[in-house]
């Protein structure tokens, strides 16, 4: 029979290391992320949104700023200074003109207003003639007065069935400077954004156009969005003002609870902004999903060394335990185990006060034994009276090796004359029993004696024994192989 009692108890220590473990991990995992997600949102600020806004212009430089020096290449001819010049006579030949430059770069209309005439030509002849009570003529009325040379409009084409389209209109000067109408072409709106939506497409960002005023003027998702102001935008409401004095920049800001991450670059070709932004939480997808790995591999590893600690520390603790326990002949508990059980039983008893009993066994004459047969032979007889004791006992009972040849048990829930029982029951079996010498091939006759007490509920565990003592001398002075009683307190 093994003793079922735990001595040491481990699970707090595990519990501790585990969350130490946990935390560790935990804090060096948060921490990492915190660092790469920083730095990842630096890169994206410092130098991967201004990169890609940087590309972008150049993509964007590409698609609307040719069609200005076309237009610009347009106003500074001399062919369609001269023709102006000479009266606009030859109709076809300004067709043929304008039609090859719509076909040359690929534009959606090329046109030519003369302010002598108010004739407006197109690729296809002459369209109609502008009137300054025309409110959709009166974009050339403002050209005509603008400082700069041209502007960037975006209208309806009446010469394409009204299509939405981005015009360049180029201010046409004579050879003495004076104003003689207007020229450029135009590219349908629907092509710009076809192209943004590619450029969004490619480099994975939100791309739009700003114009001095803060309204967006291109946008790659909805024609709808464009014209929104951006001063009314939340989030980017106090910071638009900012963003256009400076032109360009990194900025930072939330808008209806998503963090977005953006890049201006100034046009100064179209006085436009080019605005490349990119939602943070999308951004940082990557090192995110990278945390949710990291954390689910800290737990597994956790859980792993917590079992694996769990394994060997209750192997090596129960080595301890019955190293620093138990008797090395007999298995038994030693001393040291009883002072922590009996304080154990003692505390239980306090909560549940229930009958407790002792025995305290001695061999008969052992010196005999090891007188006649030797110091081995005496070794082996209390080996296996230790083994008759363990075997007459219940799981719960403390059975110690008191001293040499001196056993103690101490009986849980047992009563004295409970006690008296199993005490005669140990004394029958260990006198039944008698040990074969197997070298001498002779049987050696072993007894007993045991006092048996009971705990009295207020008297100190030594007290207990003492009487315990007393009746096993009685035991002894009256003929030895018997079991006498303790008088209760
Ligand atoms: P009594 O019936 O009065 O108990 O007589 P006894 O001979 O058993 O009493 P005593 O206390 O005089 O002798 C006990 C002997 O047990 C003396 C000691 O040498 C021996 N002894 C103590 N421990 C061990 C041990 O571990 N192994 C062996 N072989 N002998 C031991
Ligand atoms: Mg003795
Ligand atoms: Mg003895």
């Amino acid at each position: 029979m093994v003793s079922s009692h735990r001595i040491f108890d481990g699970r707090r220590l595990l519990i501790f290391l585990s969350l130490l473990l946990s935390a560790g991990f935990f804090a060096t995992t948060l921490g990492s992320y915190f660092v790469s997600k920083n730095a990842i949102r630096q890169a994206i600020i410092g130098r991967e949104l201004p990169l890609a806004a940087n590309n972008i212009y150049v993509e964007f430089q590409k698609d609307l700023v040719q069609p200005v020096l076309i237009a610009s290449t347009m106003a500074h001819d001399t062919f369609l200074r001269d023709w102006a010049l000479k009266g606009e006579k030859n109709i076809e030949e300004m067709n043929r003109y304008l039609q090859e430059i719509k076909l040359r770069y690929g534009a959606f209309s090329s046109f030519f207003i003369s302010e002598h005439s108010s004739n407006y030509y197109t690729g296809d002849g002459l369209l109609k003639q502008v009137s300054p009570q025309e409110p959709r003529d009166a974009w050339y009325y403002r050209l005509r007065d603008l400082k700069e040379p041209y502007e960037i409009n975006v209208d309806i084409d009446m010469a394409n069935q009204d299509a939405m389209t981005i015009f360049i209109n180029y201010q046409v000067f004579d050879f003495a400077g004076k104003l003689m109408g207007a020229t450029g072409i135009g590219m349908t709106l629907d092509a710009m954004h076809l192209r943004i939506k590619d450029y969004q497409q490619r480099y994975q960002r939100t791309i739009y156009f700003v114009d001095a005023k803060g309204l967006v003027v291109l946008f790659g998702n909805e024609i709808g969005q464009a014209s929104l102001d951006l001063h009314e935008r939340p989030g980017m409401r106090d910071l638009i003002d900012n963003i256009l004095l400076e032109k360009n920049g990194g900025y930072q800001y939330a808008s209806q609870g998503v963090n977005y991450l953006l890049n201006v670059h100034y046009i100064p070709e179209l006085d436009w902004y080019l605005f490349v932004e990119k939602d943070e939480a999308e951004a940082l997808a990557g090192v995110r999903h990278a945390l949710y790995i990291n954390l689910g591999v800290c737990l597994i590893v956790t859980v792993f060394v917590v079992l694996l600690m769990n394994v060997s520390l209750s192997r090596y603790q129960r080595r301890l335990e019955e190293m620093a326990s138990t008797d090395k002949l007999t298995g038994m508990l030693n001393r040291q185990a009883f002072t922590i059980l009996m304080d154990k039983l003692l505390a239980e008893y306090v909560r549940q006060p229930r009958p407790v009993s002792m025995l305290l066994l001695d061999v008969d004459h052992f010196k005999l034994v090891n007188d006649e047969h030797g110091h081995a032979t005496g070794d082996r007889v209390l080996c296996r009276v230790a083994e008759q004791i363990q075997q007459a006992l219940r799981k719960s009972d403390i059975a110690v090796r008191w001293g040499g040849e001196e056993f103690l048990v101490v009986l849980d829930k047992c009563s004295l004359d409970e006690a008296r029982q199993i005490a005669e029951k140990i004394r029958q079996r260990i006198a039944q029993y008698s040990l074969m010498e197997e070298d001498q091939n002779i049987a050696i006759p072993i007894t007993v004696s045991l006092g048996v007490s009971q705990f009295s509920g207020d008297e100190p565990t030594e007290q207990t024994i003492s009487r315990a003592d007393a009746a096993l001398y009685r035991a002894k002075q009256g003929g030895r192989n018997r079991v006498c009683l303790a008088t209760p307190l």
